[in-house]
C-alpha cells in the first residue's frame, strides 16, 4: 500500500523527523489560501502515487500569489506516471545547500533491514544507482536492535556532514528505521534529505510503502489507503474479503482456499490453458461472496470460460450453488461455465445446479480439461 507524500510526511513528523510545514489543496483557490496561510515562498507539489514528479513538472517553486496560481493550474492538469493530479501539497520552500538520499527497506535476502544513503541525492538518484552504484552506501541493520549509533554517525561523516549535522542525521536515520518497524513498512525513503540554508537537516520529500500483509496489525493506518492505487475490481474484492489477482489468460477461476487456487492454476497451465485470474473466495464463503466473486470475474472482458473449483469444507456447496445461480441470472454475457463441486452439502449443491441446468464435475482435472477445451 503506497502513501502520498503528505501522508508520509505526517508519519515522519510523528517520528520526530523535521519536515517543512505543508497544506493539502485540491483546487487553485485552496492552493492560494494555503500560500497565504504559510506566508512565504512555497513549493507547489503534485500528490500522486508515483515518483519523478520534479522531472514531470509537478514540483514548482512559487514566491507570490500569481506564481502559485499558475503553478497550481498547470500541475492540476498534469498526468504523472499514469495518475492524474487531483491534489497538491503547498509547502514552505527551503534553501538547499545539499541533497542527500536516505532510505530503509526490508531486505528479504539478507533477513535484515537495509539502510541506504548517498550524498548524490535528488532527482537523478536512479541514474546514480545505475551508473555509479558505489556512490550509494548500503548497511544491513539487525531488525531487533535498529540502527546503531556508530553506524548512523559513520554514514553521516561519509556523506560529508559536519559534526552538528551528523548528530541531526543520526537521529533522523535511526527514527526512520524505527518508523519502518513500527508501521510495518517495506520501504521508507527520504529523497532528498536536505541541508538547508541554516545548515540543518530536513526531509523535503518522503515515500512510504506499507506491507499490505501487515495491515491487520494497523487498523489506524487503514484510512490512509488511496483508492487510485487499485482497480475497481480489486477494491470490490477487498471489501468482500476476496483475494483477487488479475492474470493474462482467458479462463476465469473461482476457488475456495489459496492452496487449491494455486493448484488449479498449475493444472490449467499443465493442460495448456491460461488462467485469467487468481481468486480465492475464502473459507466459509456465503452466496453473497460467491456472487461478488462471479461478478468480478465476469467484468473481465478477456474471460471466455468461468471455472469454479470448490472443495467444500467450511464452505457449503449449496451456498456456492446459490451464489453462482444468482450471478448467472443477472448477466447476458456469452461465457461458458465449468463447475467442479465436492464436499459439504454436495448433494444439495448439485441438485440446485441441476435444476438451473448446470452440470458439475467431481474431478478437478476433468473440469480443467473441459475448461481448456472451451477456452481455446
Ligand atoms: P520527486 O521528483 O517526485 O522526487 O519530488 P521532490 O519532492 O523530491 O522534488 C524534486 C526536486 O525539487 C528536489 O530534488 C529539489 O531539487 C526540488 N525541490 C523540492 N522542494 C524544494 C524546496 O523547498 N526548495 C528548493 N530550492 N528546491 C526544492
Ligand atoms: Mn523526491
Amino acid at each position: 500500500m503506497k502513501l502520498h507524500e503528505h501522508q508520509a510526511r505526517k508519519l515522519l513528523s510523528e517520528f520526530s523527523i523535521p519536515v517543512p510545514r505543508g497544506i493539502v489543496a485540491s483546487s487553485v483557490d485552496e492552493a492560494i489560501s494555503a500560500f497565504h496561510e504559510l506566508g512565504g515562498p512555497v513549493v507547489v507539489k503534485a500528490q500522486v502515487l508515483s515518483g519523478g514528479r520534479g522531472k514531470a513538472g509537478g514540483v514548482v517553486l512559487a514566491n507570490n500569489e500569481a506564481a502559485v496560481e499558475s503553478a497550481a493550474k498547470n500541475i492540476l492538469r498534469l498526468e504523472i506516471g499514469g495518475y492524474s493530479v487531483k491534489r497538491l501539497l503547498i509547502t514552505d520552500a527551503c534553501e538547499i545547500s545539499k541533497e542527500i538520499y536516505l532510505s530503509a527497506l526490508i531486505d528479504r535476502n539478507a533477513g535484515a533491514i537495509a539502510v541506504m544513503a548517498s550524498s548524490k541525492g535528488g532527482m537523478d538518484i536512479e541514474e546514480v544507482a545505475l551508473q555509479s552504484p558505489e556512490l550509494i552506501m548500503r548497511r544491513h541493520v539487525d531488525y531487533a536492535t535498529g540502527l546503531p549509533q556508530f553506524m548512523a554517525r559513520e554514514l553521516g561523516f561519509e556523506l560529508g556532514l559536519d559534526w552538528d549535522q551528523v548528530k541531526e542525521f543520526q537521529s533522523i536515520a535511526s527514527n526512520l528505521v524505527e518508523l519502518l518497524k513500527q508501521v510495518d513498512a517495506s520501504l521508507v525513503e527520504i529523497n532528498p534529505l536536505i541541508v538547508d540554508g541554516e545548515g540543518h537537516c530536513r526531509a523535503i520529500d518522503a515515500k512510504i510503502d506499507l506491507d499490505d500483509n501487515a495491515m491487520g496489525r494497523h487498523p489506524e493506518l487503514e484510512n490512509l489507503r488511496n483508492p487510485e492505487e487499485y482497480t475497481r475490481e480489486e477494491i470490490e474484492a477487498r471489501n468482500a474479503g476476496i483475494s483477487y489477482i488479475k492474470l493474462d489468460g482467458n479462463i476465469g477461476c473461482m476457488v475456495n482456499g489459496a492452496g487449491l487456487a494455486m493448484a488449479l492454476l498449475d493444472v490449467i497451465k499443465g493442460e495448456g490453458g491460461e488462467p485469467a485470474n487468481f481468486l480465492d473466495v475464502g473459507g466459509g464463503a456465503d452466496s453473497v461472496q460467491v456472487r461478488t466473486a462471479m461478478n468480478i470475474i465476469l467484468s473481465d472482458p478477456t474471460v471466455r470460460v468461468i471455472l469454479i473449483n470448490i472443495f467444500g469444507g467450511i464452505t457449503r456447496c449449496d451456498e456456492v450453488a446459490n451464489g453462482v445461480i444468482e450471478a448467472l441470472g443477472s448477466i447476458s454475457k456469452d461465457v461458458d461455465l465449468v463447475v467442479r463441486l465436492v464436499g459439504t452439502n454436495e448433494d444439495e449443491g448439485l441438485s440446485l445446479l441441476k435444476t438451473a441446468g448446470i452440470s458439475a464435475h467431481s474431478s478437478m482435472v476433468e473440469a480443467v480439461k473441459q475448461a481448456v477445451e472451451l477456452a481455446s
